[in-house]
């Protein structure tokens, strides 16, 4: 079996280096806000493993541009980005919240790619729908954490 690695792959699709932003949604998360828990994973930092991110606090759009700034910096030549919903559990919300900031992801000219991070848990029929739709315009990317392969390890988390 053929492995490809995801920068040859982005390189063949979009013909060059292809750079992830890390995009704050101002989102929380089931094991955090009481739903299921309140004590987060073992595993994840204070600020929802998004630590890169820029602050929830800028529009979306700042937020790109803030990263792509840091980005530039160290390779001038990038042009193409992901923007990657990373910070907490990104489909926690209401369909038309979501609606909006991942519709303002997606239509910024120098996206090429919409990632969500998220869990299965939180990923309703209608958001599956605004997903699907949000295809349409450019691929979307939807990553699905995972606390452990072993279930011992499952268990006692
Ligand atoms: S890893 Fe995900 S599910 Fe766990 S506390 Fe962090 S944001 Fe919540």
């Amino acid at each position: 079996m053929r492995h490809i690695m995801i920068n040859d792959y982005l390189k063949n699709e979009f013909g060059e280096k292809v750079y992830r932003l890390s995009i704050n949604g101002g989102m929380t998360c089931p094991n955090r806000d009481g739903k299921l828990d309140t004590r987060g994973c073992i595993f994840c930092s204070a600020g929802g493993s998004g630590d890169f991110a820029t602050p929830a606090t800028l529009s979306i759009t700042e937020q790109i541009e803030t990263a792509k700034e840091r980005i530039v910096a160290k390779a001038p030549k990038c042009r193409k980005f992901i923007a990657y919903f990373q910070a907490y559990t990104n489909t926690y919300g209401s369909v038309d919240y979501l609606r909006k900031i991942f519709t303002e992801a997606i239509n910024h000219p120098d996206v090429v790619i919409l990632s969500i991070a998220t869990r299965p848990d939180c990923l309703p029929a209608e958001v599956l729908n605004l997903l699907e739709e949000l295809n349409q315009i450019k691929p979307v990317w939807v990553e699905l954490g995972l606390q452990s392969i072993h279930e011992p390890s499952a268990k006692w988390m």
